[in-house]
């Protein structure tokens, strides 16, 4: 049986991955109306993605005897600006979903809930990962700067991303 405590913060971390997923759907419709299908693409996969991370949560939750909430999710903003200020948001968010991770790893160890450790282990992994991806996306688009065949370039390869 899950603690209240425990289970009140996985279900907060539920909202938080469909607000990611929300957010980059939001993202991806931006890119497709920027005509950078590549980017499109790739912010579409991340966000069936998070929906999965909300999902593994979810089960979780029911695994343990638990009750899943679902809480309001906020209305991501419409406009991103270019790819790499929109990359450089998608950086800026992961990390503090990292940080959300971790405020929720604290949460399991201070309940002494060493079962919802384990299962978060999967996520701090996944945040290294996440983190690494967008970086790496941040970085190749500061190298090609204003020039727009980079940019074409580097959307074109980000729609081939292979999911892990
Ligand atoms: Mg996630």
């Amino acid at each position: 049986m899950l603690n209240k405590t425990v289970q009140d913060a996985i279900n907060e971390q539920i909202k938080d991955e469909l607000y990611s997923s929300y957010l980059y759907l939001a993202m991806s419709a931006h890119f497709a109306a920027a005509n950078l299908p590549g980017f499109a693409e790739w912010t579409r996969m991340q966000s069936a993605e998070e929906v999965e991370h909300a999902m593994k949560l979810f089960d979780y939750v029911n695994e343990r005897g638990g009750r899943v909430v679902l809480h309001a999710i906020e209305q991501p903003i419409i406009e991103y600006g270019t790819p790499l200020e929109t990359f450089e948001m998608i950086y800026a968010h992961e990390q503090k979903v990292t940080g959300l991770i971790h405020q929720l790893y604290e949460i399991a160890q201070a309940e002494k809930d060493y079962a919802t450790q384990v299962m978060l282990h999967w996520f701090i992994e996944e945040q290294v990962e996440e983190e690494s991806n967008s970086g790496m996306m941040v970085d190749q688009l500061k190298m090609v700067g204003d020039q727009k065949p980079g940019i074409m370039h580097i959307d074109r390869h980000a729609g081939r991303r292979v999911e892990e």
